[in-house]
């Protein structure tokens, strides 16, 4: 006689949401019945579909790290994911750029975290080869990272959503998760509109509110989930030339955030950005968006002050250079010396979800917890998308049905 499938819900219709929900289905078939519930009428419209639409390959990452294992087979799987669904991307390079002799020697260290990485075609190039690549780029010295590229993520997200439904899982839009009652072998999952919804198993891939989710199951998350904003502009049409691929600063080793800088994306156009500014709202995506609750929830939070006490300098910076275009706008003068505010128009945000423990240290790698009947993806900003397929299957390994 056979057994009456698991039922496995996806909380959140995001990429990594829909890439795991699209590997179980994969893995399971009809042995599981599979719903993804989203609060939004469509999958895909937070990070997933605001964010650079770069393919990062694993340069930045600490060698050994989730992000980095991630990054480097995940390049591979999303890359192949488009070739075969036909979806727009290019592996067109990306040059990481050393404006000033003193951050030469962050090159030598991206280098050598590419390489143990196992990245390769990493090459290091003097001011004339940069220029052959990039004419109107600044700096001294760049990296040259080949396999970087650019990719149509909210695309991604559609394909996934499509192939999800195919093959017999549920996409149930609007449905705003806001409590769950943990029962024995059953969750007794709450919608904020009054539905219901029973299941077997939950996969949380909340993004901006993986934490609250988590806390509706009864954990303890252990972090808090922190706004990020990442303002962008857009160079005008007429202004495009001055950027060919994607150009870089060598990011700070100190936060997980990888620096302004300027991007072609993939459906035409070049973007500038993002900055990471402290954001007032999980899902606020100006500067006058602010939700009281949610602001006083991360304020009060003993991790979020230790972080302002210990960054308020970058802090400052990051609002200034939301609140400033000059100041937005001379950061990417590093990058590319002929820029000016004629050049630029105002592009859109996006609002990265990012872990923050409880002495205020940014959560560095991909993080999962797993519960009673659940497991959680905690923290999983950039390169998420990136990586989502291979972080699916590093989800889908932690649990057996
Ligand atoms: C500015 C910016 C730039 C970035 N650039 C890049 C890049 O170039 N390359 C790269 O690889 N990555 C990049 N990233 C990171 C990447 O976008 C994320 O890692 C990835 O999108 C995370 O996907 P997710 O599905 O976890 O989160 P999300 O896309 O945020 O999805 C979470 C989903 O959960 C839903 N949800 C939340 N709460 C509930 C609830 N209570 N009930 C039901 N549903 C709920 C939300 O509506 C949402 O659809 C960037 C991110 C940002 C913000």
């Amino acid at each position: 006689m056979s057994e009456n499938p698991k039922s496995v819900v996806v909380i959140g219709g995001g990429i990594t949401g829909l890439a795991v929900a699209r590997k179980l289905l994969l893995k399971y078939g009809n042995r599981i019945s599979l719903r993804i519930l989203e609060k939004e009428s469509l999958p895909g419209k937070h990070q997933s579909s605001r964010n650079s639409g770069v393919l990062h390959a694993g340069l930045a990452y600490q060698p050994g790290s989730k992000k980095a294992l991630l990054a480097v087979s995940g390049i591979q799987q999303m890359v192949q994911f488009c070739e075969e669904n036909d979806l727009p991307h290019e592996q067109c390079g990306k040059l990481v750029v050393a404006r000033n002799e003193d951050e030469i020697a962050g090159l030598g260290a991206l280098l050598k975290k590419g390489r143990a990485n196992g990245l390769s075609g990493l090459r290091q190039l003097d001011r004339e080869e940069m220029v052959a690549l990039e004419p109107h780029v600044g700096g001294v010295a760049g990296l040259l990272v080949p396999g970087e590229g650019i990719a149509d993520f909210a695309a991604v997200c559609e394909k996934l959503s499509e192939k999800i439904v195919q093959t017999g899982g549920q996409i149930v839009t609007g449905f705003r998760l806001s409590g769950v009652v943990v029962k024995k072998n059953q969750l007794i999952l709450k919608a904020k509109s009054g539905d219901e919804m029973v299941a077997d198993f939950a996969i949380n891939c909340a993004g901006l509110y993986a934490d609250k989710v988590c806390e509706y199951f009864g954990m303890n998350p252990g972090l808090r989930i922190i706004p990020f904003r990442g303002d962008y502009y857009r160079l005008k049409k007429e202004s495009e030339h001055l950027v060919k691929n994607l150009i870089y600063p060598v990011p700070d080793p100190g936060y997980p955030f990888l620096g302004v800088h300027l991007h072609r994306m993939i459906r035409g156009g070049v973007a500038a950005g993002p900055n990471a500014v402290l954001a007032f709202s999980r899902e606020g995506y100006r500067m006058r968006d602010v939700n009281f609750r949610e602001l006083l929830e991360s304020v009060s939070y003993r991790g979020l002050q230790k972080f302002l006490l210990r960054h308020r300098k970058m802090v400052i910076s990051e609002l200034q250079s939301s609140a400033s275009a000059t100041v937005f706008l001379s950061r990417l003068r590093k990058l590319v010396p002929e820029l000016s505010a004629g050049d630029l128009e105002r592009g859109k945000s996006g609002v990265r979800a990012q872990g923050i423990d409880r002495n205020g240290n940014l959560i560095g790698d991909f993080f999962v917890e797993k519960g009673k009947n659940s497991l959680h993806l905690l923290n999983a900003p950039s390169p998420g998308a990136t990586a989502s397929l291979s972080i699916a299957d590093w989800v889908v390994d932690q649990i057996e049905f």
